[in-house]
């Protein structure tokens, strides 16, 4: 069984102001297999984001189907979202919480008990141990995305889903993020990333689909994809 499966799926978003209807995703099949470390490649613009928030139940689609891990995402949303895990672009993190407070609080949203949070083991691991306590407003942009990842994966979820994650990163904070997103998947994690960059999708995952324009254009495995480039 897939890990994610999309069927079908469209978006449009309604016109604002001067701007008009726009059809961001035309139709789209996919399947993510369990235990993939998966990138969705291609320009800005291409519909990657508003496939990966329809996905995270943050964004409606128009038509098609989405399930996640079997349950389809309209009839048990859920269920649906508590095996995913996202990090979004944006880093919205309120300046007076502490990394500690916001895991905490996190957590709680999912019912986790307490003795079975950990925040402060997530936070080592993503070399944020030092910052428990201080205020996320006094944290670098690259510590403020790490904490987006320890948010997302506080619930201890079988899938992680990245929106452009080192996009705007530098190299050692994206060496980092790999090697903390390559470490997941090899405990079993299923991973999700979109990115623009080819290099990204060729040092870290093992199937692309690459999308433009809001259509699939190309998904394999990363070998037989590249070796056709
Ligand atoms: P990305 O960085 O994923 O390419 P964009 O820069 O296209 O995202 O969009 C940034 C924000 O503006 C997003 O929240 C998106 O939903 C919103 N947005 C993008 N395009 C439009 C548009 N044509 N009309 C209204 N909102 C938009
Ligand atoms: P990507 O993540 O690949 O950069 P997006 O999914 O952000 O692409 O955007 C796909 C298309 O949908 C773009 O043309 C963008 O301007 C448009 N778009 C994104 N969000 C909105 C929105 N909230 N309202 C209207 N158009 C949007």
């Amino acid at each position: 069984q897939p890990a994610i499966s999309i069927r079908n799926v469209t978006k449009t978003y309604a016109p604002r102001g001067k701007a008009p209807a726009k059809t961001a995703l035309h139709g789209i099949d996919l399947d993510i297999p369990a235990g993939s470390l998966f990138a969705l490649l291609g320009p800005n613009g291409a519909g990657k984001s508003t496939l990966i928030n329809i996905m995270a139940g943050l964004v409606l689609k128009s038509t098609g189907s989405v399930s996640v891990w079997g349950t389809d995402i309209d009839e048990d949303p859920r269920r649906a979202r508590a095996s995913i895990g996202v990090v979004p672009q944006e880093l919205n993190i309120d300046p007076f919480f502490t990394p500690h407070a916001l895991l905490d609080l996190q957590a709680g949203l999912y019912g986790m008990p307490k003795a079975d949070r950990k925040p402060l083991e997530l936070l080592k691991a993503l070399g944020l141990a030092d910052k428990a306590d201080s205020y996320a407003r006094t944290l670098s942009g690259g510590m403020r995305r790490r904490l987006m990842v320890a948010k997302a994966m506080i619930h201890r979820p079988p899938i992680l889903v990245l929106d452009e994650p080192t996009a705007g990163v530098d190299i050692d904070l994206r060496k980092q993020l790999w090697d903390y997103v390559r470490e997941l998947n090899a405990l079993g994690t299923t991973v999700l990333l979109t990115t623009h960059y080819l290099e990204e999708a060729e040092e870290l995952c093992d199937r692309i689909a690459i999308i433009t324009d809001g259509r699939l254009v190309a998904h394999d495995s990363k070998d037989a994809l590249l070796s056709r480039l």
